[in-house]
């Protein structure tokens, strides 16, 4: 019976996006600030995958939880997947947001619109303390834009422009936002795979969002 799962994080805005997404699961969701002894696991992989597989192991070692973790980023095609697995720190160890973004718009200089697109991606990992885990990944496709627009988001989000409703990320809203990225798409996955291995009689009722 599946009754709690650790999330791998101490960043709140994820832990209660992935929480809000499985609110109508009958699950208990904690998270590493439940666990303020656990280890600071060093993510050196060379995917994303590989990351989220580390951190979600060990993490499932120390509590013996069943444990969720994730890593994510920005892939842009010009940059043969660059930054990837380095988004974080791009521009370097402890590098902001601006300064990350202000190196990828040098980098994408006079390239053309054409040639700039891009992806988030997201790997998500369910672990499970004897060492059996489920994959579940979400991509999100977009285009670098030139300039910063939209206050909204975090990372990437200002340049991060979507063709099909004409704004970045930083210029729709958190909610919409969630409809659609990266990490929800692959949180979106793991929900149907914990509805039907676990919650049955949980199945989405006809007529809701088909992100849902
Ligand atoms: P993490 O998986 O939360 O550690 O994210 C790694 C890095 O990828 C972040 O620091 C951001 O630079 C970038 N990133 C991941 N997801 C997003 C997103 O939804 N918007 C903007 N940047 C993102």
């Amino acid at each position: 019976m599946l009754k709690t799962i650790v999330i791998a994080s101490k960043n709140n805005g994820k832990i209660e996006e992935i929480k809000d997404m499985l609110s109508d699961l009958p699950i208990e969701i904690l998270s590493l600030n439940h666990y303020p002894n656990a280890p600071d696991v060093e993510e050196n992989g060379r995917t994303f995958l590989e990351n989220a597989l580390i951190k979600a192991h060990a993490i499932a070692d120390f509590t013996g939880m069943p444990v969720l973790a994730d890593d994510s980023g920005l892939e842009v095609d010009h940059l043969a997947g660059e930054p990837g697995i380095f988004s974080a720190r791009y521009a370097g160890t402890g590098a902001t947001d601006g300064e990350n973004n202000h190196k990828l718009l040098m980098a994408l200089k006079n390239v053309p619109a054409t040639q700039r697109g891009a992806s988030f991606h997201c790997a998500l990992v369910l672990y499970w303390p004897h060492g059996e885990y489920q994959v579940f990944e979400g991509r999100w496709r977009g285009r670098i834009g030139d300039e910063f627009r939209g206050g909204y988001g975090f990372g990437y989000d200002p340049l991060f422009y979507l063709p099909e409703i004409g704004k970045t990320v930083a210029e729709i809203t958190p909610a919409e936002k969630n409809k659609r990225s990266h990490r929800s798409q692959a949180v979106s996955e793991l929900k149907k795979y914990l509805q039907s291995n676990y919650f049955p009689e949980k199945r989405l009722r006809p007529g809701r969002s088909a992100a849902w």
